[in-house]
Protein backbone atom coordinates (compact mmCIF):
# COMPACT_ATOMS: atom_id res chain seq x y z
CA UNK A 1 0.00 0.00 0.00
CA UNK A 2 2.69 2.44 0.99
CA UNK A 3 5.04 1.33 -2.13
CA UNK A 4 1.67 2.43 -4.17
CA UNK A 5 1.13 6.02 -2.25
CA UNK A 6 4.74 6.52 -2.11
CA UNK A 7 4.67 6.31 -5.99
CA UNK A 8 1.68 8.47 -7.01
CA UNK A 9 2.83 11.43 -4.42
CA UNK A 10 6.01 11.28 -6.14
CA UNK A 11 3.84 11.92 -9.58
CA UNK A 12 2.08 14.98 -8.06
CA UNK A 13 -1.19 13.27 -7.35
CA UNK A 14 -3.04 13.88 -3.92
CA UNK A 15 -4.66 11.38 -2.22
CA UNK A 16 -8.13 11.27 -0.39
CA UNK A 17 -9.03 8.48 2.30
CA UNK A 18 -11.90 6.62 3.40
CA UNK A 19 -11.78 4.49 5.87
CA UNK A 20 -14.62 2.20 6.85
CA UNK A 21 -15.52 -0.95 8.44
CA UNK A 22 -17.23 -2.35 5.12
CA UNK A 23 -20.65 -3.61 4.26
CA UNK A 24 -21.45 -0.71 2.20
CA UNK A 25 -24.70 0.63 2.09
CA UNK A 26 -25.30 4.46 0.05
CA UNK A 27 -23.72 6.46 2.95
CA UNK A 28 -20.50 4.61 2.53
CA UNK A 29 -21.22 5.29 -1.40
CA UNK A 30 -21.48 9.50 -1.04
CA UNK A 31 -18.34 9.36 1.24
CA UNK A 32 -16.42 8.24 -1.89
CA UNK A 33 -17.96 10.63 -3.87
CA UNK A 34 -17.20 13.34 -2.09
CA UNK A 35 -13.42 12.02 -1.86
CA UNK A 36 -13.43 12.22 -5.65
CA UNK A 37 -13.92 15.62 -5.56
CA UNK A 38 -11.09 16.44 -3.41
CA UNK A 39 -8.16 14.47 -4.47
CA UNK A 40 -6.75 12.73 -7.58
CA UNK A 41 -7.15 9.71 -6.19
CA UNK A 42 -9.47 8.16 -3.80
CA UNK A 43 -8.34 4.78 -1.59
CA UNK A 44 -11.14 3.35 0.86
CA UNK A 45 -9.52 1.06 3.77
CA UNK A 46 -12.13 -1.94 4.56
CA UNK A 47 -11.02 -3.22 8.45
CA UNK A 48 -13.16 -4.32 11.03
CA UNK A 49 -11.16 -2.66 13.62
CA UNK A 50 -11.33 -5.33 16.55
CA UNK A 51 -9.80 -2.82 19.17
CA UNK A 52 -12.23 -0.37 19.01
CA UNK A 53 -14.69 -3.08 19.83
CA UNK A 54 -15.63 -3.75 23.23
CA UNK A 55 -16.11 -7.22 25.27
CA UNK A 56 -19.71 -7.70 25.41
CA UNK A 57 -20.12 -6.23 21.69
CA UNK A 58 -20.63 -6.83 18.23
CA UNK A 59 -17.35 -7.89 16.65
CA UNK A 60 -18.01 -11.45 15.74
CA UNK A 61 -21.17 -10.58 14.63
CA UNK A 62 -20.51 -7.50 12.68
CA UNK A 63 -21.56 -8.03 9.18
CA UNK A 64 -19.54 -8.27 6.36
CA UNK A 65 -20.15 -8.81 2.40
CA UNK A 66 -16.38 -8.67 0.77
CA UNK A 67 -17.60 -9.12 -2.71
CA UNK A 68 -20.63 -7.03 -2.48
CA UNK A 69 -18.38 -3.99 -1.20
CA UNK A 70 -15.84 -4.68 -3.87
CA UNK A 71 -18.23 -4.29 -6.49
CA UNK A 72 -19.87 -1.32 -4.86
CA UNK A 73 -16.56 0.54 -4.56
CA UNK A 74 -15.59 -0.10 -8.01
CA UNK A 75 -19.26 1.35 -9.21
CA UNK A 76 -17.60 4.49 -7.38
CA UNK A 77 -14.66 4.62 -9.23
CA UNK A 78 -12.26 3.97 -6.72
CA UNK A 79 -8.90 3.69 -6.95
CA UNK A 80 -8.10 1.51 -4.01
CA UNK A 81 -9.95 -0.49 -1.76
CA UNK A 82 -6.85 -1.26 1.01
CA UNK A 83 -8.17 -4.43 2.99
CA UNK A 84 -5.53 -5.40 5.57
CA UNK A 85 -5.75 -8.41 7.99
CA UNK A 86 -5.57 -7.73 11.60
CA UNK A 87 -2.34 -9.07 11.64
CA UNK A 88 -0.98 -6.22 9.16
CA UNK A 89 -2.63 -3.75 11.31
CA UNK A 90 -1.48 -5.62 14.82
CA UNK A 91 1.56 -7.88 14.37
CA UNK A 92 2.64 -9.54 17.11
CA UNK A 93 4.34 -7.05 19.68
CA UNK A 94 1.93 -4.20 18.68
CA UNK A 95 2.20 -2.23 21.97
CA UNK A 96 0.85 1.60 20.90
CA UNK A 97 -2.49 3.18 21.24
CA UNK A 98 -3.19 6.59 19.99
CA UNK A 99 -5.02 8.17 23.52
CA UNK A 100 -7.47 10.47 22.60
CA UNK A 101 -8.32 13.34 25.46
CA UNK A 102 -11.38 15.37 26.91
CA UNK A 103 -13.10 15.16 23.70
CA UNK A 104 -14.15 11.62 24.49
CA UNK A 105 -15.37 12.38 28.23
CA UNK A 106 -19.28 12.52 26.81
CA UNK A 107 -21.56 10.76 24.74
CA UNK A 108 -20.02 7.24 23.79
CA UNK A 109 -16.34 7.72 24.94
CA UNK A 110 -18.86 7.54 28.01
CA UNK A 111 -20.74 4.24 28.00
CA UNK A 112 -18.07 2.55 25.00
CA UNK A 113 -14.40 2.45 27.64
CA UNK A 114 -11.53 2.22 25.28
CA UNK A 115 -13.89 2.28 21.55
CA UNK A 116 -12.18 6.16 20.40
CA UNK A 117 -8.62 4.79 21.41
CA UNK A 118 -9.46 2.14 18.91
CA UNK A 119 -10.65 3.98 16.67
CA UNK A 120 -8.05 7.23 16.83
CA UNK A 121 -4.68 4.39 16.73
CA UNK A 122 -6.32 2.19 13.27
CA UNK A 123 -6.53 6.24 11.99
CA UNK A 124 -3.51 7.12 12.68
CA UNK A 125 -1.85 3.95 11.33
CA UNK A 126 -4.01 4.67 8.34
CA UNK A 127 -3.04 7.72 8.17
CA UNK A 128 0.19 6.45 8.05
CA UNK A 129 0.77 3.93 5.75
CA UNK A 130 -1.75 5.07 2.56
CA UNK A 131 -0.37 9.12 3.37
CA UNK A 132 -3.62 10.97 2.12
CA UNK A 133 -3.93 14.69 1.97
CA UNK A 134 -7.88 14.31 2.85
CA UNK A 135 -9.78 11.79 4.77
CA UNK A 136 -13.61 11.57 4.74
CA UNK A 137 -15.75 11.00 7.86
CA UNK A 138 -19.44 10.88 8.18
CA UNK A 139 -21.38 12.89 10.28
CA UNK A 140 -23.46 10.26 11.64
CA UNK A 141 -20.42 9.52 14.21
CA UNK A 142 -20.37 12.87 15.24
CA UNK A 143 -18.04 12.10 18.29
CA UNK A 144 -15.65 10.02 15.93
CA UNK A 145 -15.37 13.02 13.37
CA UNK A 146 -14.29 15.21 16.43
CA UNK A 147 -11.90 12.92 17.60
CA UNK A 148 -10.28 12.74 14.31
CA UNK A 149 -10.04 16.32 14.09
CA UNK A 150 -8.83 17.19 17.40
CA UNK A 151 -6.00 13.91 17.12
CA UNK A 152 -5.01 15.30 12.86
CA UNK A 153 -4.44 18.86 14.44
CA UNK A 154 -2.70 17.87 17.85
CA UNK A 155 -0.15 15.71 15.66
CA UNK A 156 0.75 17.93 13.12
CA UNK A 157 -1.12 15.80 9.92
CA UNK A 158 -1.08 17.42 7.04
CA UNK A 159 -4.52 16.13 6.40
CA UNK A 160 -7.84 18.00 5.46
CA UNK A 161 -10.55 16.13 7.62
CA UNK A 162 -13.92 16.53 5.73
CA UNK A 163 -17.03 15.55 7.29
CA UNK A 164 -20.58 14.47 5.50
CA UNK A 165 -24.06 15.19 6.47
CA UNK A 166 -25.71 12.23 7.37
CA UNK A 167 -27.17 10.14 4.94
CA UNK A 168 -30.71 8.44 5.76
CA UNK A 169 -33.20 5.87 4.01
CA UNK A 170 -36.12 7.87 2.48
CA UNK A 171 -38.13 7.15 5.68
CA UNK A 172 -35.15 8.95 7.85
CA UNK A 173 -33.59 6.75 9.43
CA UNK A 174 -29.81 7.28 9.49
CA UNK A 175 -28.31 4.10 6.83
CA UNK A 176 -26.22 1.91 8.92
CA UNK A 177 -23.84 -1.53 8.68
CA UNK A 178 -25.39 -2.05 11.65
CA UNK A 179 -29.31 -1.77 10.75
CA UNK A 180 -29.01 -5.49 9.04
CA UNK A 181 -29.28 -6.58 12.36
CA UNK A 182 -32.64 -5.22 12.90
CA UNK A 183 -35.87 -7.62 12.81
CA UNK A 184 -38.99 -5.72 10.77
CA UNK A 185 -40.87 -4.44 13.93
CA UNK A 186 -37.41 -3.48 14.76
CA UNK A 187 -37.23 -1.69 11.95
CA UNK A 188 -40.39 0.25 12.54
CA UNK A 189 -39.18 1.06 16.28
CA UNK A 190 -36.18 2.16 14.96
CA UNK A 191 -37.49 5.49 12.92
CA UNK A 192 -37.95 7.14 16.77
CA UNK A 193 -34.33 8.74 16.52
CA UNK A 194 -35.11 10.48 13.35
CA UNK A 195 -38.56 10.98 14.83
CA UNK A 196 -37.45 12.52 18.01
CA UNK A 197 -34.34 14.80 16.50
CA UNK A 198 -37.74 16.37 14.39
CA UNK A 199 -39.82 16.53 17.48
CA UNK A 200 -36.66 18.28 19.36
CA UNK A 201 -36.20 20.93 16.55
CA UNK A 202 -40.31 21.74 16.16
CA UNK A 203 -39.85 22.36 20.26
CA UNK A 204 -36.67 24.42 20.14
CA UNK A 205 -39.03 26.37 16.86
CA UNK A 206 -41.28 27.08 19.51
CA UNK A 207 -39.45 28.47 21.95
CA UNK A 208 -38.20 25.37 24.25
CA UNK A 209 -34.34 26.47 24.97
CA UNK A 210 -34.06 24.97 28.26
CA UNK A 211 -32.03 21.78 27.76
CA UNK A 212 -33.10 19.42 30.37
CA UNK A 213 -36.69 19.59 29.43
CA UNK A 214 -36.30 19.19 25.87
CA UNK A 215 -34.41 15.76 27.17
CA UNK A 216 -36.82 15.21 29.55
CA UNK A 217 -39.79 15.17 26.58
CA UNK A 218 -37.58 13.35 24.23
CA UNK A 219 -36.52 10.81 26.74
CA UNK A 220 -40.67 9.97 26.93
CA UNK A 221 -41.30 9.45 23.45
CA UNK A 222 -38.19 7.26 23.13
CA UNK A 223 -39.56 5.01 26.61
CA UNK A 224 -42.88 5.02 24.65
CA UNK A 225 -41.70 2.79 22.10
CA UNK A 226 -41.43 -1.20 23.21
CA UNK A 227 -37.87 -2.72 22.93
CA UNK A 228 -35.98 0.19 22.82
CA UNK A 229 -33.34 1.22 25.70
CA UNK A 230 -31.41 4.34 25.89
CA UNK A 231 -28.14 5.03 26.17
CA UNK A 232 -27.64 8.86 25.85
CA UNK A 233 -29.67 11.81 25.24
CA UNK A 234 -28.07 14.49 24.75
CA UNK A 235 -27.65 17.78 23.90
CA UNK A 236 -24.13 19.17 23.40
CA UNK A 237 -22.26 21.93 21.71
CA UNK A 238 -21.24 20.63 18.29
CA UNK A 239 -16.96 21.76 18.94
CA UNK A 240 -16.51 20.75 21.89
CA UNK A 241 -19.57 17.96 22.59
CA UNK A 242 -20.01 18.89 25.86
CA UNK A 243 -23.52 19.48 27.38
CA UNK A 244 -25.31 22.51 27.52
CA UNK A 245 -28.02 24.16 29.50
CA UNK A 246 -29.50 26.16 26.71
CA UNK A 247 -29.87 25.73 23.04
CA UNK A 248 -27.89 27.90 20.81
CA UNK A 249 -27.13 27.65 17.15
CA UNK A 250 -24.27 25.29 17.80
CA UNK A 251 -26.57 22.88 19.68
CA UNK A 252 -26.58 19.44 18.34
CA UNK A 253 -29.13 16.52 19.99
CA UNK A 254 -27.07 13.31 19.79
CA UNK A 255 -28.91 9.98 20.44
CA UNK A 256 -27.78 6.73 21.15
CA UNK A 257 -30.45 3.73 21.83
CA UNK A 258 -30.76 0.27 21.91
CA UNK A 259 -33.44 -0.99 19.32
CA UNK A 260 -33.60 -4.71 20.93
CA UNK A 261 -29.92 -6.08 21.17
CA UNK A 262 -28.92 -3.48 18.41
CA UNK A 263 -27.34 0.28 19.20
CA UNK A 264 -28.20 2.55 17.17
CA UNK A 265 -27.28 6.30 16.73
CA UNK A 266 -28.23 9.58 15.21
CA UNK A 267 -27.80 13.21 15.55
CA UNK A 268 -29.01 15.93 14.55
CA UNK A 269 -28.35 20.09 14.67
CA UNK A 270 -31.34 22.06 16.60
CA UNK A 271 -31.66 25.24 14.99
CA UNK A 272 -30.91 26.31 11.75
P1 LIG B 1 -18.40 2.39 9.19
O1 LIG B 1 -18.09 1.46 8.06
O2 LIG B 1 -19.77 2.22 9.77
O3 LIG B 1 -17.31 2.46 10.23
O4 LIG B 1 -18.46 3.83 8.55
C1 LIG B 1 -17.42 4.32 7.74
C2 LIG B 1 -17.62 5.80 7.54
O5 LIG B 1 -18.89 6.02 6.95
C3 LIG B 1 -17.60 6.58 8.86
O6 LIG B 1 -16.92 7.81 8.66
C4 LIG B 1 -19.07 6.82 9.13
O7 LIG B 1 -19.32 7.98 9.88
C5 LIG B 1 -19.60 6.96 7.72
N1 LIG B 1 -21.03 6.66 7.69
C6 LIG B 1 -21.65 5.54 8.12
N2 LIG B 1 -22.98 5.65 7.96
C7 LIG B 1 -23.21 6.87 7.43
C8 LIG B 1 -24.38 7.59 7.05
N3 LIG B 1 -25.60 7.07 7.17
N4 LIG B 1 -24.22 8.82 6.54
C9 LIG B 1 -23.00 9.37 6.42
N5 LIG B 1 -21.86 8.77 6.75
C10 LIG B 1 -21.96 7.53 7.26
Amino acid sequence: MTTWSNRVIADGKKIALVPTMGYFHNGHASLMQLAKQHADLVVVSLFVNPIQFGVNEDLARYPRNSEGDAARARQEKVDIIFTPTVEDIYPEGFDTRVMPGKITENLCGRTRPGHFEGVATVVAKLFNIIKPRVAVFGEKDLQQLAVIRKMTEDLNWDIDIRGHPIVRETDGLAMSSRNTYLATDERLTALCLYQSIQYARQLVQTGHQDTASLIDEITKQIESQPGTRIDYVSIVDNNDLLDQERVDENSVLALAVYVGRTRLIDNGRLLG
